[in-house]
């Protein structure tokens, strides 16, 4: 068409020339933009026809990818729940969490085609872990069998198959190895408070607590008590050979260095004060409280502290109850 226009011009002098020649400069360029149009239709043809089966698969792959990332999350929470039938310790919670990362870890190991998939199969697993971790609460329970709950009175002497590790406190003094690490931290703590606490009395062998109940009952006896009023007094004060909690290694007879009698006036005294206040925060708890001496069957003692672990101690202390008690709520 143009080119017809510009023939006719063309003999129409000069300046017809030139105009036929910007004519058929148009057209050529106008007919090249046509050209690379089509061609460029035909690729945004292939790319739609591209992006829609690339939806279609993805819609339909996505459905079995979080398929298979809940049922990985809900063998997470089963495992979870088996832990929990446990003690939960710290240990256990980050093995958890560690279980998570694996799972994230895995999602995000997928082809990179599938990134959004990945974005919603780890929000997914977000979701698990926010439902394990109301789990854990739920399932904060104690065992009266783990090792640090063990219930060890009058009525209930230590198991013939009782065993435990030794550690050393200081010099000859022992104590469980497993309570080392907190018996230390609170010595520390308490220490940085000014207060300088002082082990007298840590783990007993069998025959040093039968050495000491024979002592007490020879005293009443020679008083002239009956030898069941005597085992009566002696065992509110001493505990009888193989219930004491000295002989399992969780209990410890703590004094300060400017107090060494072991009587109801430790209570007054700073180191007296701050265990009172302070030790259930390192798993330790007064064992032996005033007003409960029905419930222990041992009079009032500021110095006697027992390890339960933290979890049971920050429980004891805050409703202000005993082993015993805590043990019969379980
Ligand atoms: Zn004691």
């Amino acid at each position: 068409m143009a080119s017809k226009i510009a023939k006719k011009l063309a003999t129409k002098g000069k300046v017809g020339m030139t105009v036929a020649k910007v004519l058929i400069v148009i057209e050529i360029i106008i007919k090249k933009i046509v050209k690379y149009i089509k061609k460029a239709l035909w690729i945004l043809i292939i790319l739609a026809v591209f992006l829609a089966v690339f939806v279609g698969v993805g819609f339909y792959g996505k459905a079995g990818f979080i398929k298979g990332i809940s049922d990985e999350s809900d063998k997470a929470v089963v495992a979870n729940s088996e832990a929990a039938g446990g003690t939960l310790t710290g240990q256990e919670n980050e093995e958890n969490t560690v279980a998570n990362d694996e799972t994230v870890v895995v999602a995000d190991g997928m082809d990179s085609i599938q990134d959004e998939e990945v974005i919603i199969a780890t929000a997914d697993v977000d979701v698990a872990t926010q439902t394990e971790t109301e789990v854990t609460k739920e399932e904060l329970e104690f065992n009266k069998s783990d090792w640090n709950l063990i219930l060890v009175n009058k009525q209930h002497p230590i198991p013939d198959d009782y065993s435990f590790e030794l550690g050393i406190i200081s010099g000859s003094m022992e104590c469980d190895v497993r309570i080392l690490e907190p018996l230390n931290e609170m010595f520390e703590m308490a220490k940085e408070d000014g207060v300088q606490l002082v082990v007298c009395s840590p783990y007993r062998e069998m025959s040093r607590q039968e050495y000491l109940f024979d002592r007490k009952m020879k005293g009443y006896l020679n008083n002239g008590y009956s030898y069941i009023d005597a085992y009566k007094e002696s065992s509110a004060v001493v505990t009888v050979p193989g219930a004491s909690e000295h002989q399992i290694g969780l209990s410890l007879d703590i004094i300060s260095d400017n107090y060494y009698k072991l009587d109801e006036s430790f209570e007054l005294t700073d180191a007296g004060k701050w265990l009172k206040a302070n030790a259930y925060k390192y798993g330790f708890i007064l064992r032996y409280p005033k007003g409960k001496e029905e419930i222990t069957g041992i009079i009032y003692e500021p110095w006697h502290y027992r390890y339960v672990g933290v979890d049971a101690a920050k429980i004891i202390h805050e409703k202000n109850i005993t082993l015993e008690e805590f043990i019969e709520g379980l």
